[in-house]
């Protein structure tokens, strides 16, 4: 039997790993999180679709909430574009589910088809035998092993160990810039005055200044408070966000009666190259979340599914990356695509200042559209940035961040068309420096 070892119990990896127990294959995850600690105290957006494609059961209807009532305000707070669904997406499948709940949901899913876990251990690096990767190293109570396999899985999120210590010479990048990242506060206060918001779910443009979002959705019994900013928060910042929110909101108590700490996630197009002989990576560690608002479970889920597909077949043949490019192509061609211009426009984001976002949102420049194209995965072409960044010309003291943007959009079109669609060592290797300058 083929031995899979699925690094980090996130969202793709555990797609994956039900999908190839079921067909078969000796699955198991090892995870740093005991089964009891492990997801974060607050809750997710997410679809119902997406369990579907990753042939995921969809969970009861009491494990989660169907419908999204949202709006996006700017920095003055002057316009509201009010916002219901997703892209694609009709509203009632929209779904906002714990995150405890889900992931405890994934792993029986995954138990029923027979994959195993292991929780409770740190995995520390990846192994590899003559530049091949063979398994990883774990510290199991502080005792290091090795742990060998036909194929390593690695869904262990932005910072994993296992891609962070590949040789060099496999060509997959290692880090992701930290001004592709987001850092966020997540915390659920008291709604002492049960005062509710029309939309209930408000996400604030760089709020008290810094290039970034903040979100408050007000329920009956607790007011749920994110503050997210590009790179890193500080704690001033944390504390100048809550306190512009308590402003607001009338009734939010003081400590906070859930979470309160910070996370961290990608905001950016996904790497460059996934796979490697008997290695991929899925979710966060390969950069998969939507790049203006980090939206990932949706896409690690069906990336998992891509993924055990193109493991099964791969695996009549040692597990080698000519087969496994397949799943980087269909992810890339199903979903990566459309994310890549949008990480654009995020980036011109990341450069402009709060007076420029209350220009964009007071002219039109940013209106419900865009936010529902960028908040999914269609409709953003090059064209249609380089128009919008344009129009964005009045505001003349961003023509140089704007030209630096949109210089390399145009290539986008080709890296689309030149993707090979069959593994071929040389067109590979051109097609991952052509995607690297967008
Ligand atoms: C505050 C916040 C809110 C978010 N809200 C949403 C939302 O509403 N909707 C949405 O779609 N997405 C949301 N996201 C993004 C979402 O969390 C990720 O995109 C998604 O979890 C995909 O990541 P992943 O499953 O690949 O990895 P992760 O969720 O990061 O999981 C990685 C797993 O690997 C384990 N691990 C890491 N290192 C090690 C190690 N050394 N040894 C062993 N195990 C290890 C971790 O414990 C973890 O279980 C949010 C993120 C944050 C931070």
């Amino acid at each position: 039997m083929k031995k899979i070892i699925v690094a980090g119990a996130g969202h793709g990896g555990l797609s994956a790993a039900a999908i190839l127990a079921q067909k078969g294959f000796d699955v198991t995850v090892y995870e740093k999180q005991t089964r009891d600690t492990i997801g974060h105290d607050w809750h997710d957006a997410m679809d119902i679709p997406a369990f579907k494609f990753a042939d995921i059961p969809v969970p009861p209807e009491e494990l989660f909430k169907r419908g999204l009532h949202m709006c996006y305000m700017n920095p003055k707070k002057t316009v509201k574009l009010v916002m219901d669904g997703g892209p694609g997406v009709a509203q009632s499948d929209c779904i906002s589910i714990d995150r405890k709940i889900l992931i405890n949901y994934l792993i029986d899913h995954c138990l029923s088809q027979g994959v195993k876990f292991v929780f409770g251990v740190e995995i520390i690096s990846v192994l590899t035998e003559n530049g091949t990767v063979t398994g990883i190293k774990i510290s199991d109570n502080g005792e290091e092993k090795c742990i060998t396999g036909d194929m390593v899985i690695d869904a262990a999120g932005m910072t994993s160990p296992v891609r962070r210590s590949l040789p060099e010479e496999l060509g997959i990048e290692k880090e992701i810039p930290e001004e592709d990242t987001f850092e966020i506060y997540r915390a659920y206060y008291e709604n002492t005055e049960k005062f509710i918001t029309d939309p209930n779910y408000t996400v604030f443009f760089y709020n008290c200044g810094k290039p970034g979002i903040d979100w408050v959705i007000t329920e009956e019994d607790h007011i749920d408070v994110l503050i997210g900013k590009f790179g890193r928060i500080s704690d001033e910042e944390i504390e100048s966000s809550l306190k512009d929110i308590r402003e607001n909101y009338p009734g939010m108590g003081e400590k906070p009666i859930r979470g309160g700490n910070t996370a961290r996630i990608p905001l950016t197009k996904m790497l460059p190259l996934l796979v490697s002989d008997r290695y991929a990576l899925v979710g966060d560690s390969a950069g998969m979340t939507v790049p203006l608002n980090g939206s990932g479970i949706d896409l690690s889920l069906q990336a998992g599914k891509l993924l055990a597909c193109a493991v099964e077949a791969a695996s009549k043949n040692g597990f080698g990356k000519e087969e496994l490019w397949q799943y980087q192509y269909r992810y890339y061609t199903l979903f990566g695509k459309n994310l890549v211009a949008i990480s654009v426009f995020r980036r011109f984001l990341g450069a402009v200042t709060e007076d420029d976002i209350n220009f964009f949102l007071e002219k039109g420049l940013l209106s419900e559209k865009e936010i529902g194209m960028a908040g999914g995965i269609s409709g953003i072409t090059p064209a249609y940035v380089i128009q919008k960044l344009i129009a964005a010309l009045p505001k003349a003291k961003l023509l140089p961040e704007l030209l630096k943007t949109v210089k390399n959009m145009p290539l986008l079109p080709v890296v689309n068309s030149t993707m090979p669609s069959v593994w071929d060592e040389r067109q590979v290797s051109k097609w991952v420096s052509l995607y690297k300058e967008l």
